[in-house]
């Protein structure tokens, strides 16, 4: 189809194919990209409102078997910075997350046999008793539980959620190209089991997050497949909160790549938007991009600006840290030409 007939298609809210999405990202200009994620945008979220959340990473392990090419955080077990995080430590991090006004925990880490189920299940009661959502365990990490303990990944989410867990993040969906995954985490979930669990957490009620990370192995037409496969998905169960794109950052040498710029980021952010027209909201990534361009993003079909992060490790272990205060994320959106609305993981107004 001819570019105009794509771009007219796209500006009366018709569903792009891969071919149409293939096309707009080779030849759409960047403006004309954004004009059309933004009308998406609106018409998905009418409100001249930007969300955000206040919320706290924490990683309870550093220790990983998987040992991803890209991964900056992991270490290996006896390695004098490996650390499985201590009870009272948790316990402190709670609580100033309660003091900052938080309303979840983004509870993940690495794959470490050394920490069963029981064990994360404890976890999860300790978060809840302080009144906080748990936003955890990514489908890599669900996966790694299964077959530790021999059971299923429903049995294990089943688990998880009897104890508390709230939903799932998005996290360890790279690339969902085999070809990719072979080559940037070869030992980490295939894109089929990364939908599987995603599909199976749905299935039980559990609502995620999803996300991509850009910018390393991949060609342009990979990352078009992956919002094809996520689109599909939606389609099927509807239980995906928002998309989260991150451009890769190559802190860690082992897997070496060209920083991503502002347009490239843009671009996709845009096209993200258009292709994926089932998904509530969409994320503007200041944590990687800085608040400037996470601010720009707001333009470029992004309805959400994240999170403050209280605290933050996979991507300062990369050598990017961007750390903001709640006022400084309502005074970036309210400059951005928008107001500012909290909101908890669920994507439900906070007061
Ligand atoms: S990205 Fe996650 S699974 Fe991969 S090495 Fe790092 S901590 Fe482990």
């Amino acid at each position: 189809m001819p570019l105009t007939r794509i771009l007219q298609k796209a500006a009366a809210g018709g569903r792009l194919s891969f071919a149409d999405a293939k096309r707009l990202y080779r030849e759409a200009d960047l403006f004309t990209l954004a004009g059309l994620a933004q009308k998406k945008r609106f018409h998905l979220n009418p409100e001249r409102t930007v969300t955000y959340a206040v919320d706290r990473n924490i990683n309870y392990t550093n220790i990983c078997q998987s040992r991803c090419r890209f991964c900056a955080f992991f270490r290996p077990n006896g390695h004098p910075e490996a650390y499985v995080l201590a009870k009272g430590a948790l316990e402190r991090k709670l609580q100033e997350t309660r003091r900052l006004g938080g309303t979840h925990i983004l509870f993940q880490g690495g794959l470490n046999p050394a920490l069963d189920l029981e064990w994360h299940e404890e976890q999860i009661q300790t978060i809840r008793s302080h009144g906080l959502h748990v936003h955890g365990y990514s489908p890599p990490e669900i996966l790694f539980f299964a077959r530790q303990s021999g059971s299923t990944v429903s049995r294990v989410l089943r688990r998880l959620m009897r104890a508390g867990l709230g939903s799932i993040p998005g996290g360890g969906a790279e690339i969902l190209v085999d070809r990719v995954r072979k080559t940037v985490s070869p030992k980490k979930a295939t894109s089929r089991q990364w939908l599987s669990v995603m599909e199976t957490a749905h299935g039980l009620g559990l609502p995620t997050t999803a996300t991509m990370m850009f910018g390393h192995k991949e060609r342009p037409v990979d990352r078009l497949v992956h919002l094809f496969r996520l689109r599909r998905l939606q389609d099927a169960t509807g239980g995906f909160t928002a998309f989260i794109l991150w451009p890769y950052q190559s802190g860690n040498r082992t897997l070496a790549a060209r920083r991503t710029g502002a347009v490239p980021y843009l671009r996709l952010l845009a096209l993200s938007r258009l292709v994926l027209d089932n998904f509530p909201h969409i994320q503007a990534s200041w944590v990687t991009m800085g608040p400037a361009i996470g601010q720009t993003a707001l333009h470029f079909g992004a309805d959400d600006l994240g999170s403050t992060m209280i605290e933050e490790n996979v991507v300062a272990a990369a050598g990017v840290s961007h750390r903001i205060q709640e006022e400084e994320m309502v005074r970036l959106i309210e400059k951005a030409g928008y107001a500012a609305r909290k909101r908890d993981v669920l994507y439900q107004r906070v007061a």
